[in-house]
């Protein structure tokens, strides 16, 4: 299939330099964590700007490697992007995030939607609708509380059928976030034509609420455009109260950031909702 190939994708990752026998090294690794199970899904919540309930959480891949610690996913996703381990990785931390939410939409009572992030060479995976069924058969997830994050900053016009594949998962009646929104080179009518439930605007804007007119204009015309268009919004990177007063007082609907919580590993997450419910 296309896309398939090692150097197809290169446009869309940078790695940053370095030598080539550290990358074959790294390289090496990274196939290997998969195997010893270094890899971990942790989980950072998504809360309503108007109640701060608990609506969501975003799985976020981490990479616990046994001497060099916790590695950052903005490390070696593009690495894993590259040399194509993003296609299983990516797989499995469907698997694993739709498992996990199943399991406390089930322990706690509630509705609660998990975001997964989907990489450009996940989405040039001609099966991935398929893939993505049959992880919601498996494990019993509703469709309507997945919620696939696609980034803005992908060029569509290099993955065949994107927005066809897209649809076909929107059918399916899974959600579809725009993730970082404000970074790419979206057009409106693309905006428009993509089938999208959520846009997430990114946090470089939310950053610099308080700080920079601009970018508060950026995050008030993104909000109105949004909702012109019937899409709900997300802010992250919420950091402090000014982020989340001035959201809510142009309503955005949901927030995440450090305001609220980190990411959080599985049971600490669980800890979380155990306690919430107990308030
Ligand atoms: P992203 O999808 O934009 O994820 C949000 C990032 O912002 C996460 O970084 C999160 O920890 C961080 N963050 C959340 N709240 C705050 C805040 O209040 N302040 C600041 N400064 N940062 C905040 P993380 O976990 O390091 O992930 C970085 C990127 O790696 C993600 O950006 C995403 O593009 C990629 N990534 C992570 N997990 C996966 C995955 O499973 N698959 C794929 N394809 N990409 C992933
Ligand atoms: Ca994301
Ligand atoms: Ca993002
Ligand atoms: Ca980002």
């Amino acid at each position: 299939a296309k896309g398939m190939g090692r150097n197809n994708y290169q446009a869309y990752v940078a790695v940053p330099e370095e030598s080539h026998q550290q990358r074959i090294a790294l390289e090496a690794k990274l196939r290997q964590a998969e195997k010893n199970g270094e890899l971990r899904v942790y989980y950072q919540p998504q809360v309503s700007a108007q109640t701060e309930d608990i609506v969501g959480m975003e799985a976020l891949i981490r990479w616990e490697h046994p001497e060099l610690g916790m590695i950052s996913p903005g490390f070696f996703i593009p690495l894993a992007e590259e040399t194509g381990l993003i296609v299983s990785m990516g797989e499995w931390v469907l698997r694993t995030a739709c498992r996990d939410a199943r399991r406390w939409q089930q322990r706690f009572g509630l509705p609660l939607r998990i975001g997964v992030n989907l990489s450009p060479l996940q989405l040039m995976q001609p099966n991935l609708a398929e893939l993505v069924r049959s992880v919601l058969e498996e494990t019993g997830l509703e469709p309507s509380t997945l919620d696939l994050e696609v980034t803005e900053s992908i060029n569509v016009k290099s993955i065949p059928n994107l927005l066809e594949t897209l649809q076909t998962l929107h059918d399916f009646g899974c959600h579809i976030s725009i993730d970082d929104f404000g970074t790419g080179q979206s057009s409106l009518d693309y905006i428009k034509r993509f089938p999208a439930d959520r846009i997430k605007i990114d946090q470089t804007f939310v950053r610099n609420i308080g700080v920079d007119p601009d970018d508060e204009a950026i995050v008030k015309a993104t909000l109105s455009m949004a909702h012109n268009l019937s899409r709900a919004v997300i802010a992250e990177g919420v950091e402090i109260e000014q982020h989340l007063e001035f959201l809510r007082a142009h309503g955005c609907e949901e927030l995440q950031g450090y305001l609220f919580s980190r990411p959080l590993a599985p049971t600490a997450f669980e800890n979380m909702l155990a306690e919430r419910e107990r308030l």
